[in-house]
């Protein structure tokens, strides 16, 4: 039987056949994963053959354990993401563009300013937000980041918390925090904030002085506010963007966690989403194979400390997607709404493109067609997704990447989020 034939009858069940790589697991060695059941098996060439035959003649497998792994346990999630701007049920307030940090990968750089929300703003959008007329949903999500540095407009980030919490306990919701911060600011009112409301804290921060001091500088201030934090038993997940410059110190990076930080029990170890840092799709693959070794490295090293190393893409594979963005609300400095927190600013090429609302005359005006190509606009493109095993997960990528990389570099981002996948598939069903 040919390739296409054999795995069109594994496609229309949603079963992706993935080829592992030779040769040192073995030449011909295939994943066969379904990830609407969350299983999978190994197959060689011939298991493959064998069991496409038995679904092509009897539309089920013969062996009992295998059909219910693989085809019976499947379900068919059931997705509440919003249609339109009035569905959303996780806001992002980016409260300035201020940054007292230059980072030299940073995505905001070219809207960084003096911008900041005001509280009637942010008033108008909570009231919106929080509003039991509005949804039905009574969990809510509210993070903090930028932009610029969240907590160099402290007041506004407390006054958001508070007011949402007031608006919470009046009408019965529960709203879950967050904030991502460069761990520049920090005091005791902070502290008691994200102990009364439970906020969950990241800071971003490159562990390794020589490293912190190339990409963002402040080695020594961020380590005071992570001594601070951990002293007062607030546990912060540790963000690294993992750039060219450090890629391959990422066990190093581990390891020095464990030795000055030993409280810190997540990190989080991105990669870089600035296209601008590679001259060509070479140098992006390169650098790609580069993270997936040394990333896979970390992680077994940081299981030896306690430590969970983990990503985006790690964690996208825990969870299923119809589409990759469950719809951006995120609330920006110039009091606009925007689909993604990744464009902020006027200053942006992409800003137009992103923003859908906008905070005027004490209410919100949405273009709500807008908000709905926004989401929408997977179905339109990327056929390639069709026959892909991680369409359920990655639900076809994001549109911030797909207007940011060019066809070719997107073409090795999803060559690299595969071979990604597939390491992080054969560790998390033990498969060596
Ligand atoms: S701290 Fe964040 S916003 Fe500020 S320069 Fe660095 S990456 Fe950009
Ligand atoms: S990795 Fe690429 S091809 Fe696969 S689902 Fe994601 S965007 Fe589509």
């Amino acid at each position: 039987m040919c390739e296409m034939e054999c795995f069109a009858d594994f496609h229309a069940l949603d079963i992706y056949p993935i080829p592992l790589p030779a040769p040192s697991r073995g030449s011909d060695r295939w994943l066969l994963y379904s990830p609407l059941a969350g299983s999978a098996v190994l197959a060689d060439r011939q298991d493959l053959n064998l069991l496409a035959e038995q679904l092509k003649d009897q539309g089920r497998l013969d062996e009992g354990q295998l059909q219910s792994m693989l085809i019976e346990n499947r379900v068919i999630p059931q997705f509440g993401y919003a249609r339109t701007p009035y569905d959303v049920y996780a806001l992002t307030i980016l409260p300035n563009n201020i940054c007292n940090f230059s980072c030299n990968y940073c995505y905001a750089a070219a809207g960084h300013g003096k911008e900041q929300l005001d509280e009637q703003t942010i008033r108008t959008v909570l009231d919106f937000f929080v509003d039991p007329a509005r949804l039905k949903r009574r969990d809510l999500y509210i993070s903090f980041g930028g932009g610029g540095e969240p907590f160099l407009s402290w007041e506004l980030v407390k006054f958001s918390v508070d007011y949402s919490a007031e608006l919470a306990a009046k009408y019965g919701f529960t709203i879950g925090y967050s904030f991502a911060s460069n761990g520049s600011v920090i005091s005791c009112e902070i502290i008691d904030t994200i102990k009364k409301y439970g906020i969950k804290p990241n800071i971003s921060f490159d562990i390794l002085e020589e490293v912190q001091n190339l990409q963002r500088g402040n080695y020594n201030t961020v380590c005071r506010t992570l001594d601070i934090l951990l002293e007062e038993n607030i546990i912060p997940t540790i963000n690294t963007v993992i750039t060219p410059a450090c890629v391959g110190l990422q066990e190093k990076m581990v390891e020095a966690v464990h030795n000055r930080f030993p409280k810190v029990r997540r990190l989080s170890f991105d990669s870089v989403v600035n296209g601008e840092l590679f001259d060509n799709s070479g140098d992006l693959a390169a650098f790609y194979d580069t993270y997936i070794e040394n990333f896979f490295r970390a992680r077994k090293l940081g299981k030896q400390y306690g430590i969970e190393v983990s990503c985006i893409k790690y964690h996208n594979l825990e969870i299923l997607k119809s589409r990759a963005c469950a719809g951006g609300f995120d609330l920006t400095p110039q009091g606009t709404l925007s689909m993604c927190f990744f464009v902020s600013s006027p200053k942006e090429p992409l800003y137009e493109r992103f923003i859908y609302g906008k905070v005027e005359d004490g209410g919100i005006k949405f273009d709500s067609d807008k908000f709905g190509e926004l989401i929408n606009y997977r179905t339109e493109r990327n056929e390639r997704c069709e026959h892909c095993f991680l369409k359920w997960h990655c639900g076809g990528g994001c549109l911030f990447h797909s207007e940011t990389y060019s066809d070719e570099m997107h073409g090795v981002m999803c060559g690299f989020l595969r071979k990604f996948s597939t390491m992080a598939l054969l560790e998390r069903f033990e498969i060596e």
